[in-house]
């Protein structure tokens, strides 16, 4: 962190010649359980890790806003008064994108000064720990403190929820930005995705002993575009054959009777997300009750059926788990879309190492390429920088 302080500031000082009024910072993310929930108004409990986006930002006497990057040579440059979603392009529509989705929830654009703001990150791009919704939440706490706007955290998640659907163009729901606003340290956000309800529920990790290590397969989600709209699909069938609203207004109890209305496919697909929410608030009432130790066959549970039923996993993934597993691994599954990516598996600290070493070593044998494992710890959300 101390060194992504320094890099952002001698960014901002190089690219515009001046030092920046303050910086701000928001978290990357990974879900904790409750995959696929999201879209079928369920639960999920994502938590913010301690990898994060750093940007550095002034207000200007004028109108202008230029933004620049450490992960892009040039500095984008776009008067306030052209900035529309159908005016932005490329890495740039993530943070203007937030300047204008604050418009959408009461800032006044006609009435604000401009900026500069450089941006830099640890967040690995496109690992799945959303580096978009980083850059999105950093960017906009950063603007509801220089613009003054007092806006709330799940305001401004919804701020950047609309600027990556907008201006990115990217249909995401809102789980990303809530756990970047929202997370504590060793916490994590039980987000209610139909009442967008969010509560931070202790993990208690520290105490434990655990840690959470990401073993990124670095498969890329090759069938990810097509695979994501046929398994939303099958969910919208589920949903309409049995009559209800979305697959959130059923539980467990229900599945006998979607057994005997459903095809086999559609069947198992209702039932993943039938039984992934169920999963997710027994993950959060086994951590009161019992405390991290205990939610290791929920982890389990939860990639199985990925696996079977909402068949979203890859050979890679299943070798992660299963090794992770073996190797001293409490719980672990997939995480993410599916279809590659990473999986995660909860840890004693003492046991990283070996099965860090057992997992590079099975992917080695089997031929698979090398994987990147790293341990993320649960961290707080977006803020100012001290
Ligand atoms: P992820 O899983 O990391 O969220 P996305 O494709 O959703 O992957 O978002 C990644 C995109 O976000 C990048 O391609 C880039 O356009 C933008 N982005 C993320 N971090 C930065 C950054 N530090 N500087 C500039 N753009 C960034
Ligand atoms: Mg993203």
């Amino acid at each position: 962190m101390n060194d992504l302080i320094t890099t952002v500031t001698d960014g901002f000082t190089s690219r515009f010649d001046a030092a920046p009024a303050g910086l701000w910072s928001a978290p990357g993310r990974v879900n904790l359980i409750g995959e696929h929930t999201d879209y079928n108004d369920g639960f999920v409990f994502p938590f913010a890790i301690n990898r994060r986006t750093v940007v550095a930002l002034s207000l200007r006497d004028d109108r202008l806003l230029r933004v620049a990057s450490s992960f892009a040579a040039e500095t984008v440059e776009l008067p306030l008064d052209d900035l529309t979603p159908e005016n932005l392009a490329g890495w740039s529509a993530y943070p203007l994108g937030v300047a204008w989705a604050l418009s959408q929830f009461g800032a006044d654009l006609t009435a604000v000064p401009g900026f500069d703001v450089f941006i830099d990150s640890d967040v690995p791009i496109g690992a799945g720990l959303s580096s978009s919704a980083a850059i999105e939440s950093a960017v906009a706490v950063a603007l509801n403190d220089l613009w003054q706007l007092g806006l709330d955290r799940r305001v401004l998640a919804r701020v950047g929820q609309l600027a990556e659907n907008r201006a990115v163009g990217a249909p995401t729901g809102i789980m990303d930005q809530s756990a970047s606003l929202l997370g504590e340290a060793d916490a994590a956000v039980f987000l209610d995705c139909r009442s967008l309800e969010a509560e931070v529920i202790p993990l208690g990790f520290d105490a434990a002993g655990l840690e959470l290590l990401i073993i990124d397969t670095r498969v890329s989600h090759a069938h990810s575009t097509g695979g994501y709209a046929s398994r939303r699909a099958s969910c919208e069938l589920g949903a309409r054959m049995l009559g209800v609203t979305s697959l959130r207004d059923l539980t467990v109890d229900d599945l006998a009777r979607a057994a005997d209305v459903l095809d086999d496919e559609t069947f198992r697909r209702v039932r993943h997300v039938v039984t992934e929410n169920q999963r997710v608030l027994d993950t959060v009432r086994t951590l009161r009750a019992q405390g991290p130790t205990a939610i290791g066959d929920l982890l389990d549970a939860s990639h199985l059926s990925m696996r079977d039923d909402f068949e979203i996993s890859v050979p890679e993934l299943d070798l992660a788990v299963e090794t992770a597993r073996g190797a001293g691994a409490i719980g672990a599954r997939m995480t993410g879309g599916g279809f590659g990516g990473a999986a995660i598996a909860l840890t004693p600290s003492a046991l990283i190492p070996q099965v860090t070493a057992a997992v590079i070593a099975a992917f080695a044998a089997q031929g698979f390429g090398v994987p990147d494992l790293f341990v993320v710890r649960a961290a707080d959300g977006a803020g100012r920088q001290e």
